[in-house]
């Protein structure tokens, strides 16, 4: 039986000759997967075939798709309105998710909404350079971890790993930043008291010339995958104390419980001066982000020459996305994820680990709902995602990476399915690149 949405053939030549994805090319179009429905913890294939979703759609469906809960929370909303602009407008939806992310983030207590992540870095940013403005220092410059990732838009682009990113690409056209090398403590084993000396250093040297610290606390992303000790997030907080820096924690990857914390700096014990959510602050429903500060940041920002933050999106704090984010976070409230991310560890841990003795295995590493397999060889995309579909499977590989990171709500059985299939994919040399 076909349903209404399901795609022809017509439908999937237009999309490989008219639409772009993420990071694809239009001369040489990879192979796409056409999805007409989701829910739980299964994506539904125009042809009828589910699959286990281990990527949680980029760690955003937190609460799998289709949820009653914030389901509900999204049409109750359409009854009122779906958008209205946020310039001299308030709204309930927005009132309530800023009081809870207020309540969530102490001791920052000042809300900006944006519409994706990448704008909630740009804001970030930009909170960072207007402090220093208003506080009469010409600070232009950012310090970054190398490895790190924060988003395709310009700005964010500036303070992603220099080499593994698109700094080449525009050279000339982004601003430069100040990079260390990122911790090499790997979370879980001893703290190596010299991973600090790099930043030491280069704050000794330019700290002056620098507003702000940017990071992703815990676990680096997109820029590798890698998740460094906690104790390096407290020695950079006590430095921007030291030297009164801003802290950036950009936590719109590890964000609502990923890494087995709410937030990665609760494995720390830390607060940044600024934070970025996004992702899964709305379970993955819609587009948002967040960017909180403390009340002096915001406040020293407002009383500068500016007289105002200087930004102002057209969807700023869209009343759906708002609706879908307070049902996410009252489902989050109840603690469930906590369980849940503890036994995806677990499982992980007991399902992956063994891999790391495979000959085509250069590490694996796990950490709250999140499973990394690094292999020595790239990964032949388009052949081991047709491999994963064939065996019932969403995984997303990079590069030399296969990591899984699916909604909280999965079964021990399709977890196993993920772990499986990822497990005899190391198996044919023909999904690797040859050396
Ligand atoms: N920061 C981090 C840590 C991310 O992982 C991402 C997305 N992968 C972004 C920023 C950018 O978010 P978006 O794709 O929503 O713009």
């Amino acid at each position: 039986m076909t349903q209404a949405n399901d795609m022809s053939s017509a439908d999937m030549a237009f999309d490989q000759r008219h639409i772009w994805h993420p990071y694809t090319s239009m001369t040489r179009p990879l192979p796409c997967y056409p999805v007409t429905s989701a829910a739980g913890c299964e994506l539904r294939l125009s042809n009828g075939r589910i699959l286990v979703d281990g990527m949680s759609s980029w760690w955003a469906a937190v609460h799998g798709y289709n949820h009653p809960v914030i389901n509900g929370a999204v049409k109750e909303q359409l009854q009122h309105m779906a958008h209205v602009m946020f310039g001299g407008i308030t709204h309930p939806p927005a009132v309530e998710l800023c009081r809870r992310l207020v309540e969530l983030a102490t001791p920052l207590e000042c809300v900006f909404l944006a519409d994706s992540g990448s704008v909630a870095v740009e804001v970030a940013i930009k909170m960072a350079l207007q402090y220093w403005q208003a506080r009469g220092e010409g600070r232009h410059s950012l310090l970054a971890l190398r490895g790190g990732y924060h988003g395709d838009t310009l700005g964010t682009m500036s303070v992603c790993d220099p080499e593994n990113s698109m700094h080449n690409l525009y050279q000339g056209y982004l601003p430069e930043h100040t990079f260390v090398p990122a911790p090499r403590s790997r979370f879980g084993e001893a703290w190596q008291p010299e991973d600090i000396a790099p930043l030491e250093a280069a704050l000794a040297a330019s700290h002056s010339s620098l507003a702000a610290i940017i990071l992703e606390p815990v676990v680096q992303g997109a820029g590798g995958m890698r998740f460094y000790h906690p104790e390096y997030l407290r020695q950079v907080r006590a430095l921007c104390d030291r030297y009164g820096l801003l802290l950036i924690a950009d936590e719109i990857a590890t964000g609502f419980g990923r890494t087995g914390r709410l937030f990665a700096c609760h494995h720390a014990r830390i607060a940044p001066d600024i934070l970025c959510l996004g992702k899964a602050l709305t379970g993955g429903y819609m587009t948002l982000s967040a960017t909180l500060t403390t009340r002096a940041v915001a406040d020293t920002i407002s009383d500068g020459e500016a007289g105002c933050f200087m930004h102002g999106p057209t969807f700023m704090a869209n009343p759906l996305a708002c609706a879908a984010a307070n049902a996410s976070l009252s489902l989050l409230s109840t603690g469930a994820w906590f369980e849940q991310v503890r036994a995806i560890e677990y499982q992980l841990r007991q399902e992956l680990l063994p891999l790391r003795s495979h000959e085509r295995v250069a590490d694996v590493r796990v950490l709250g709902a999140i499973g990394v397999v690094e292999t020595r060889m790239p990964v032949n995309m388009a052949v081991l995602q047709r491999f994963f579909v064939e065996r019932g499977v969403w995984i997303r590989p990079f590069g030399r990476l296969i990591y899984l990171m699916p909604p909280y709500i999965i079964t021990t059985e399709q977890l196993s399915q993920l772990t499986d299939a990822l497990a005899a994919s190391l198996e044919n040399p023909a999904h690797f690149h040859c050396p």
